[in-house]
């Protein structure tokens, strides 16, 4: 068969309307790719090639009756493991959940099947989504589809390497503190972080409650914008989802706002080249570049790394073996608590147990204040230098990773150079921003390097727009 890879979603919709192909047809060509290609990049965790080709069966009959599609319609994508697809299997990338099956959709899931979208599969993760680059899944690491040596970020790393390699033409991620942006940064993808209750969490298995969200991973903007469009909206499932939109003016001057912090210590030289030369572009296209501070930047690794374990700790303790996982099957257990130890201590990885133990610290009786209560105030102080800066700019613009794709088990033994390289990115989470990362060069040896752009919450549309500008211009 001809190989129907290497689609945008408008190519591949446009490829069904027009008969190039069935949706079976483009269905079964993705899946002998992944056949081909996963084996060295370990993107997914679970393939679910009965439930793909059935909904593409759908889509063609719906085709053959000349029923009008949506965009999505036929388009084959991949699902990150901690989003639930009714039957399927659910791990979170952890042992704790290897053999759970979801017994709901997700509300993404569900809005997703509305539209006739094909499911390739569950990709691989950090465990509950907890790391940068997909090397702490419980089960395997992935590979950087531009150099299978080194990490594809994380943790939604499987999500952006199958976008990468053709093994679906779209994909969903989560992201907590970078989980989206990072790992589009680190595979050459674009990926997006919605503004905080645009798009529902229910039946994504909780990180960080008050920052996880779920978001699109494509090849192009057009691409996120119309997953993101279907995605988006009120769920009386999800208490904070909101249908709010912010109805943009069309303005003269965009005005791109650089922040001071995001070029200090740290920062890698190539990297600062090309974001550098993404704003020149910016200028020269008609922007007007302003200079800005986002002062309180240096404490948000340690706000978000007392924030995200705590809520952590408390989303957890589900998770004991007896109400939901694997019952390590403890023989003689004296207590309840034998048992809890012994089902969570063999489920969990040592880094879920070690943010588990940080979180229960600093929620506990005489450390909250100095630590819980603390990182809350930090929080709302770097969501006003936010405010303050989109006072005078329309977006702001910066690195999404400090670091290039670093080789596999390279940062594995300094868990504090891993959480320092969230620092561009956990800052949008604290403060409930949408930002993007877009492809905007590449490393003297051939690896990939994103712009994060940055607008006010509710901004989406003026993130694509400004996305766009500078998307496929230096590569
Ligand atoms: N790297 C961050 C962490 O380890 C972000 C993860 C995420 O966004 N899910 O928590």
């Amino acid at each position: 068969m001809t190989n129907l890879t290497n689609f945008t979603i408008k190519q591949a919709q446009n490829g069904l309307q027009n008969k190039d192909f069935s949706a079976t047809e483009l269905t079964r060509s993705y899946l002998e790719n992944i056949k081909k290609k996963d084996k060295d990049i370990n993107a997914y965790i679970s393939i679910s090639e009965d439930l793909a080709l059935s909904q593409a069966e759908e889509i063609d009959k719906k085709i053959a009756q000349k029923e009008s599609l949506s965009p999505l319609a036929g388009i084959p994508c991949a699902i990150k493991d901690n989003i639930m697809v009714k039957g399927e299997r659910c791990t979170s990338a952890s042992k704790i959940l290897e053999n759970y099956r979801a017994i709901y959709d997700a509300t993404v899931i569900e809005k997703l099947k509305t539209s006739g979208a094909v499911f390739l599969g569950k990709t691989n993760l950090d465990e509950f989504a907890m790391g940068g680059s997909c090397e702490r899944s419980a089960f395997f690491p992935t590979k950087n589809p531009h150099d299978l040596e080194r990490v594809p970020g994380g943790s939604s790393g499987g999500s952006a390497a199958a976008v990468a390699s053709d093994m679906a033409i779209y994909a969903l991620g989560s992201d907590t503190g970078g989980s989206i942006r990072q790992p589009a940064s680190f595979c050459g993808i674009i990926g997006m972080k919605p503004t905080y209750g645009t798009v529902s969490r229910y039946g994504l298995m909780a990180y960080a409650s008050s920052l996880d969200q779920i978001g699109p991973m494509g090849k192009t903007i057009d691409d996120c914008e119309i997953i993101f469009n279907t995605i988006r909206g009120l769920d009386k499932m999800d208490s904070t989802s909101t249908d709010f939109e912010v109805k943009e003016v069309k303005k003269e001057k965009l005005r791109i706002g650089v922040p001071k912090e995001y070029f200090g210590e740290g920062l890698d030289k190539e990297i600062e080249e090309s974001i550098k030369k993404a704003i020149e572009f910016y200028e020269k296209n008609g922007a007007e570049v302003i200079d800005i501070n986002l002062p309180h930047t240096e404490y948000a690794v340690s706000c978000y790394y007392i924030i995200a374990p705590a809520e952590a700790s408390a989303n957890l303790a589900r998770f004991d073996g007896l109400k939901y996982g694997t019952d390590s099957k403890l023989e003689n257990p004296q207590s309840i608590n034998d048992l809890y130890l012994e089902n969570r201590t063999k489920g969990f990885g040592a880094e879920v147990r070690k943010r588990i133990m940080l979180g229960t610290y600093t929620l506990s009786s005489g450390y909250y204040d100095a630590y819980y209560k603390k990182a809350l105030q930090v929080r709302t102080l770097i969501r006003q230098d936010f405010e303050k800066a989109f006072e005078k700019v329309d977006v702001i613009v910066g690195p999404t990773s400090p670091c290039l794709p670093f080789k596999i088990g390279e940062k594995a033994d300094d868990p504090l150079a891993m959480y320092l390289a969230d620092i561009y990115t956990v800052s949008l989470n604290l403060a409930g921003l949408p930002g993007m990362s877009v492809p905007c060069g590449k490393s003297k040896s051939g690896l990939p390097i994103g712009l994060q752009i940055i607008a006010p919450s509710f901004c989406e549309k003026r993130l694509f727009d400004t996305g766009r500008i500078i998307e496929q211009k230096i590569i």
